[in-house]
């Protein structure tokens, strides 16, 4: 039987690649998309074979979304080999409420989930939180196989470990000793440490969350299932949908500067190979591993695969966060 993966916001960059990569591996892809017919046309002008996958509505900014998803899920698949969480949003210009200069300051204040949750915690952690929790089931089903992987997007712009560049550009990522979780992260606090709104941050915050998470659930189920968990840095890919709320100038600079000074540039087609390796290939299948990409081959920089670590060692940033802490599942 074939390989069935979930992958979650597969209507545009990185997910679509990947889900047309392992569609074409032979994989029976599950997009789990916001936007149906987004992604439908999104599949469709990529070339996927509509026998390999199937959209399914999810939107990670509501708890019922997801649980239906779920629901969905299992009426129409037996078993689950492989859950990529990879949805995000990113609200880089939104900063302080109130303020709105257009083309300088477009966001204006943070957004709300469905639950009264800042969007970027919600779509990026709080639902993935949820799913990742509730595939377990089904995940646990493949591990005798061998096959079963929980893989999880993290990005180098919210390292912490004072040697990536791009962990090093404000606003840093800083969860603080999670003051706003404590307080249930609802209106009027938007920010993990409780401090003042800043969408860049909120991004970045959200994504060691993710990281945390996949490390968490390696240290909790992966002994007990065999479920590899496993998360990545696929390289800059300058130029997906992510940064669509951006400065016009800044969206067209952005590609050039990662490709010629950086060299962290990638194309949404390699880091899409890369995400599907991370899923498939024996290579990338140590748990508690989060895998880090430079640049891609040809673009200079690190050297493409070759610079992918995999040492327990790159965890320790994530760790000076302190112990790990979330909501459980109940409060969700
Ligand atoms: P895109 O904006 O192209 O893709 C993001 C996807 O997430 C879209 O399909 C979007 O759906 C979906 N999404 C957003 N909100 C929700 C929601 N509430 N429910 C369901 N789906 C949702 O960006 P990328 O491809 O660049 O990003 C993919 C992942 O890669 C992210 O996790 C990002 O953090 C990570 N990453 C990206 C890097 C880069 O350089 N681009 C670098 C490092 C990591 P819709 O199409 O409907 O908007």
């Amino acid at each position: 039987p074939k390989k069935t993966v979930v992958i979650t916001g597969a209507s545009s960059g990185l997910g679509l690649a990947a889900a047309k990569a392992l569609a074409e591996q032979g994989w029976q892809v599950v997009m789990a998309c916001r936007d149906f017919q987004k992604a439908e046309k999104a599949a469709k002008e990529a070339g996927m074979d509509p026998e390999n996958y199937q959209v399914m509505h999810c939107d990670l900014a509501s708890k019922q979304s997801v649980r239906n998803f779920v629901q969905t899920f299992r009426t129409q698949y037996q078993s689950l080999d492989a859950l990529v969480c990879n949805a995000a949003v990113y609200f880089p210009n939104a900063h302080k409420e109130g303020v709105f200069l257009p083309g300088l300051f477009p966001g204006g204040g943070p957004r709300w989930s469905a639950e009264g949750h800042e969007m970027s915690f919600a779509a990026n952690y709080l639902g993935h939180f949820l799913l990742c929790n509730l595939l377990l089931e089904d995940l646990k089903k493949s591990a005798p196989r061998g096959t079963a992987r929980c893989v999880i997007l993290g990005t180098v712009t919210a390292t912490v470990n004072g040697s990536e560049l791009g962990g090093m550009i404000p606003p840093l990522a800083h969860v603080g000793n999670f003051e706003g979780l404590e307080q249930g992260m609802k209106a009027p606090v938007t920010m993990l440490d409780g401090g003042a709104f800043d969408g860049a941050k909120a991004y970045k915050d959200s994504k060691v969350c993710d990281v945390m998470l996949m490390k968490e659930l390696h240290r909790r189920f992966h002994k007990e299932t065999g479920i590899v968990f496993t998360s990545l840095y696929p390289g800059c890919i300058a130029e997906t949908g992510l940064f669509r709320e951006h400065y016009p100038v800044f969206q067209n600079l952005f590609p050039a500067f990662h490709k010629t000074v950086t060299k962290a540039y990638v194309s949404q087609e390699e880091a899409g190979k890369r995400l599907a390796a991370v899923v498939a290939d024996d290579r990338y299948g140590t748990s508690g591993s989060y895998y880090s990409w430079e640049g891609e081959a040809g673009t200079g920089g690190g050297g493409g695969q070759d610079a992918v670590s995999n040492t327990d060692k790159d965890f320790d940033w994530f760790m000076n966060y302190g112990s790990f802490r979330t909501l459980s599942i109940d409060e969700i």
